[in-house]
């Protein structure tokens, strides 16, 4: 079997370790041809030396001079024989679109995993895609990339990749009528506020939001959860991925996180995916597919489970909800902004600049003062994004 050579964008966060983590276990299927890192370069150094890639990148200035001048390129010559190439950001793009490279896991938080991820797409290769955000920012630009190359976008995100195992294996997103779906039902945890009385949220801390009571993420999603907005982004997902209208998309709160997400049918069959709360198998199905392949993750039990419980959303609640349902109706306008804005609230909320419940206030804001741009080309949405985001940034204060 030919070996799959493979990127990893965001190496070092959550995506990227339990990535690792599954293709350590099928040495005879997987290379790590290259890790780009953000920042963290004691775990970047690890994961050299145990996977062995040919190049890394590391993306925070800082950080790559920290690399450089703490000797240690040296360390991993002497601990490991390895002498990874290191290159710099402008060799990003090309690194995705190298014809050395069958696949990248596209695993970068926020809007800054879109330029490599892109690149990648129009260079036909098949993208693993955690990266929700780059979705919600410019599905139409990556859709447009993957029609020209023939690349394919993989959903890595646990309720996306339950929605792709439960259609049909001919479903064209292009076509989606002819498949007799009549929705899609995203679940969600409900996050740590699921039951908080609704006045305590406007006192919530960073440390409060993070603690997701079942799955173990970064720090940008977990608050994501918390506020909904993480759901929100999925919706605006899925209505790229899966081509179906906003009236066919619905979610349903499942505290338990063991089905991931369902399929409705017109003859009034629903598919569901089931298993543990863990990353690694939604990257093991896309990795080894169309084989099914050792994740790691521990094995389902539903009678110690006992019990599954479903409720609709409290949009009053979770108002981020209710904006993305609304983003959904003019994807390439509002979604941007919903992301843009989103993305600036969340870092400000963590730095304790904001509350949490301003988090909707400033994205509310922001869609009502763009709601009625048209953007041209990808430069015009790279500027639309710049242009909302110094918006969030100058109004914080006011929400
Ligand atoms: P994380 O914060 O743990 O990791 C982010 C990674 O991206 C880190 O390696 C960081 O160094 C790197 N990074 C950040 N900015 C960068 C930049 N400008 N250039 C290069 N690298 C950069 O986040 P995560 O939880 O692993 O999430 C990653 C993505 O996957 C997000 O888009 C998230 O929505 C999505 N996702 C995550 C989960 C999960 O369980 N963690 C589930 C579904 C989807
Ligand atoms: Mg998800």
């Amino acid at each position: 079997m030919n070996k799959q050579s493979i990127v990893i964008l965001g190496s070092t966060g959550s995506i990227g370790v339990s990535t690792l983590d599954v293709m350590a276990r099928h040495p005879e299927r997987f290379d790590v041809y290259a890790l780009v890192a953000g920042s963290n370069i004691d775990l970047l150094f690890q994961q050299v030396i145990t996977h062995r890639p040919k190049k890394i990148l590391i993306a925070n200035a800082q950080a790559r001079n920290k690399w450089l001048q703490g000797a240690y390129a040296e360390r991993v010559k002497n601990q490991a024989g390895l002498q990874p190439e290191l290159l710099g950001q402008g060799d990003l793009a090309a690194l995705c679109q190298s014809a050395e490279v069958d696949s990248v896991m596209a695993a970068i938080v926020g809007a800054a995993g879109l330029e490599p991820t892109l690149a990648a797409l129009e260079a036909g290769k098949t993208v693993f895609l955690a990266n929700k955000e780059s979705l919600v920012l410019a599905g139409r630009f990556m859709l447009d990339a993957c029609k020209k190359s023939g690349a394919r976008i993989l959903p890595v995100d646990s309720e996306h990749n339950a929605i792709y195992q439960c259609l049909p294996s001919n479903y064209s997103s292009t076509d989606p009528h002819t498949h007799g779906i009549e929705r899609i039902i995203l679940t969600a945890s409900g996050g740590p506020f699921r039951t908080s009385p609704l006045e305590d949220l406007l006192s919530v801390t960073p440390e409060q939001a993070v603690a997701h009571p079942n799955w173990s993420m970064g720090k940008k999603i977990s608050v994501d959860s918390a506020s909904m907005a993480n759901k929100g982004l999925e919706l605006i997902e899925a209505l790229w991925l899966f081509g179906l209208p906003a009236a066919q998309l619905s979610v349903l709160i499942h505290p338990q996180s063991i089905v991931h997400s369902m399929v409705e049918y017109k003859d009034g069959s629903v598919l569901a995916q089931l298993g543990c709360p863990d990353m690694r198998t939604p990257i093991a199905h896309v990795l080894g597919l169309p084989d099914r392949i050792e994740s790691g993750s521990p094995r389902l039990n539903l009678a110690q489970i006992v019990q599954l419980n479903f409720e609709e959303p409290d949009l009053a609640r979770f108002p981020m909800l209710k904006l993305a349902y609304e983003a959904l109706n003019a994807p390439s306008t509002l979604a941007p902004i919903y992301n843009a804005a989103n993305e600036v609230a969340v870092e400000l909320f963590l730095n304790r600049q904001i509350g949490f419940m301003n988090i909707y206030s400033l994205v509310n804001l922001c869609m009502n003062k763009f709601s009625s741009r048209t953007i041209q080309g990808l430069d015009g949405l790279f500027d639309f994004d710049t242009e909302v985001r110094q918006f969030a940034l100058q109004n914080a204060a006011h929400v």
